[in-house]
């Protein structure tokens, strides 16, 4: 499933190739997303310039005159930029064509993915309304994570994972994130005190900023490529490494099902 830093790089690997560039066509050749892709998009949109793409949560938001495109890439979804005329192929449900001849075409095999056309600002738009802070944004911090804690019994890691407290904190990231601060995956988010919790907050933002900086790097070509969808392949210290040694030196990584998600840590250094 594409993650949150697999979204930012599409953004930033797209924006170039549409910013300031009026749309010629829409073409839907598959409206049945997990929502229906947006009636009105393929009669409103064209002739309308697009003037920036930008992100909320695992949104891409597409900026045009009197609307925004909204689009989630679900499980499966990719978007990529291909020349005018590029032969369609299975799964690529929706080309937007643009006034260069570039096209930004929407491929996605399960169809978990969404495209709305909302007039209304994104903000309130349901979807997107109560949502979290952005990870890499200064509202996201400690303090604001012991706030939201405040009486949730619930375990640390299911807290950090919940869209309302904070967007983006997939299970690598959480796993991660928890190793790097030192807190036991199961501890009861109240029971966190404020100083560690400000450790937790620079941890997310720490691990998906290099998540953001090696997807830059290895999916660098958004023209005409395949990029595998997943997590980019960082360097890990708890994920996946049931039964190693923890890279501080204290004991073997354990695996255990924390809210159906497999979780990564070590008993030792994380309390
Ligand atoms: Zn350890």
């Amino acid at each position: 499933m594409p993650e949150l830093p697999e979204v930012e790089t599409t953004r930033a690997g797209i924006e170039p190739h549409v910013a300031g560039q009026a749309v010629r066509t829409v073409i839907v050749r598959q409206p049945q997303l997990r929502w229906p892709v947006s009636e009105p998009l393929a009669r409103e949109l064209p002739g309308q310039v697009i003037h920036g793409v930008t992100r909320r949560a695992k949104y891409l938001l597409f900026e045009a005159d009197t609307g925004h495109v909204c689009l989630h890439l679900g499980m499966s979804g990719r978007l990529r930029v291909v020349p005018a005329g590029t032969p369609v192929a299975a799964h690529d449900h929706v080309d937007i064509e643009l006034a260069n001849d570039w096209v930004v075409r929407y491929n996605d095999a399960r169809r978990f993915g969404s495209i709305f056309w909302l007039t209304e600002p994104p903000e309130h738009f349901s979807l997107l309304a109560r949502l979290g802070p952005e990870p890499l944004s200064a509202d996201f911090t400690g303090a604001w994570l012991k706030q939201q804690a405040a009486r949730r019994r619930m375990a640390v890691k299911a807290f950090i994972m919940d869209s309302a407290v904070v967007v983006g904190v997939g299970n690598i990231y959480a796993c991660e994130a928890l190793h790097a601060a030192g807190i036991h995956p199961r501890r009861p988010a109240q029971s966190v005190s404020l100083a560690r919790y400000k450790r937790l907050a620079e941890a997310i933002k720490t691990v998906l900023a290099r998540a953001i900086t090696v997807g830059g790097t290895t999916l660098r070509d958004y023209i005409g490529v395949d990029g595998d969808t997943g997590y980019f392949q960082l360097s890990l210290a708890a994920y996946g490494r049931e039964g190693t040694l923890c890279p501080r030196g204290c004991g073997a990584i354990r695996r255990e099902v924390i809210g159906q998600r497999s979780t990564f840590f070590c008993p030792t250094c994380q309390r």
